[in-house]
């Protein structure tokens, strides 16, 4: 039998792979770029290591629960809940008596959030099919026009890395479901680590990396180079518009956003918590180190602040100056992150072109890393089911 071809080496596809290297089944990964991971990388930079953009390991996922080994992550961890301005709002479920510690909480949005804890109870799908928003489920409840516009806008405006928030209702209450329950954490080695342990568990010669892939079939692939290479199937595992190119579609552009990184002289540790902002586009900020200092080099912070595509560092600086009062930043570099995430939908006009090519990738399911691998697990299953 023909090995499998997967394209693509970020988490879906090297998902894609393991399932099939688990049931002994022979495949070969082709990766763009010079590492595996796509979404999910890191940088290093004098001596600070640079996630491509703010992300967190969520604990509580299933796939991330079945498919890694999160011993070996050595895992930091985010305390549960934000801060806004100079306040805190811990996760009730944990520190149920800081809830009026808070100015910004009344009464009635005590009530509204004890409503959909209810909802949370029980298996909460991520879709539905449900055509309601985000934005439209948080208005149908009465929070304060506070407690709304500082702290629950902003935090969804984070997670799903657009201002209006247009993502599915049952992805808000999924997303809570994780938030509430489970841990935010980031890798002793950065967000690499993920892609890096997965990669580990593979035969080293059956993933080519710097091998762009330009054309597909359902059974071959060419290469930049020309060469073309045949087998079983062929499992896409690229992202939403790569995947629509090579499909011969065109899709809408998803939203991108920027990450800036800044180190500063800081001794003390305070609470690892996201710091929301809701200012020039800037969504949130944190201080990394606090959470996990082995991003810096000893002595010294290492700030994340992510922004929609568009700030500028002076007005990222701006903000967080008011911030982080007597807190010198100095930009280490800020990255472009060009589609990061795509809007949920069921994307039926890809799937009718793929025409026996398999797809993989987040864009499948939901954007977050349970997608990427669920969508992998599926991909691989489907060509199991067939052999
Ligand atoms: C800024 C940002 C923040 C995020 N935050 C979180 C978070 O906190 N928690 C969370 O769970 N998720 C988060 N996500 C989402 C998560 O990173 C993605 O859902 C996941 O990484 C998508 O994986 P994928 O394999 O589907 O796609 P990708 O990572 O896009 O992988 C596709 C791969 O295909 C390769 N490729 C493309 N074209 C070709 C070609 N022609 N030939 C060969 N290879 C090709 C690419 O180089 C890439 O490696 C975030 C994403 C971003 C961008």
């Amino acid at each position: 039998m023909k090995p499998i071809l997967i394209v693509g080496g970020g988490i879906a596809g090297l998902q894609a792979a393991n399932i099939l290297h688990q049931n002994n089944t022979d495949f070969i990964l082709f990766e763009k770029q010079a590492s595996l991971g796509g979404r999910v990388s890191s940088t290093k930079k004098d001596g600070f290591i640079l996630d491509r953009g703010f992300q967190v390991l969520q604990t509580s996922y299933s796939e991330v629960q079945r498919s890694l080994d999160l011993a070996k992550l050595q895992l930091h961890f985010f305390e549960s809940g934000a801060m806004i301005k100079d306040q805190v709002f811990f996760n009730p479920l944990r520190r149920p008596f800081d809830l009026f510690s808070t100015d910004f909480i009344t009464l009635k949005d005590a009530y509204s959030l004890a409503k959909i804890w209810f909802k949370l109870q029980g298996d909460v799908p991520a879709l539905d099919g449900n055509k309601q928003t985000t934005q439209e489920l948080i208005e149908s409840y009465s929070f304060s026009d506070r407690f709304k516009n500082e702290f629950l806008i902003p935090f969804f405006q984070g997670v799903f890395l657009q201002e209006t928030l247009t993502q599915p209702a049952s992805l808000f209450f999924y997303y809570l479901q994780q938030f509430l329950y489970g841990n935010a954490a980031v890798p002793a080695g950065g967000m690499q680590a993920i892609p890096d342990q997965m990669a580990s568990f593979l035969p080293t010669d059956k993933v080519n990396l710097n091998q762009e892939i330009v054309a597909i079939t359902d059974k071959s692939i060419t290469l930049k180079s020309g060469e073309i290479i045949e087998g079983e199937a062929v499992i896409l595992a690229v992202d939403l518009l790569v995947a629509a190119k090579m499909l011969g579609l065109q899709m809408p552009e998803t939203l991108g956003s920027k990450t800036f990184y800044f180190s500063a002289k800081k001794t003390e540790k305070e609470p690892a918590l996201l710091r929301l902002v809701g200012e020039q586009h800037l969504l949130h900020f944190t201080c990394l180190t606090d959470v996990n200092p082995n991003l810096a080099p000893k002595g010294k912070a290492l700030y994340s602040a992510t922004s929609l595509q568009g700030s500028s560092e002076k007005e990222v600086k701006e903000v967080l100056g008011k911030q982080l009062p007597g807190i010198k930043l100095t930009l280490i570099q800020s990255i472009d992150i060009p589609h990061s995430l795509q809007k949920v939908d069921t994307y039926e006009a890809l799937k009718k072109a793929a025409k026996g090519i398999v797809l993989a990738g987040d864009y499948l399911e939901f954007p977050s890393l349970q997608g990427a691998l669920l969508s992998g697990r599926k991909a691989a299953e489907e060509i199991l089911a067939r052999t």
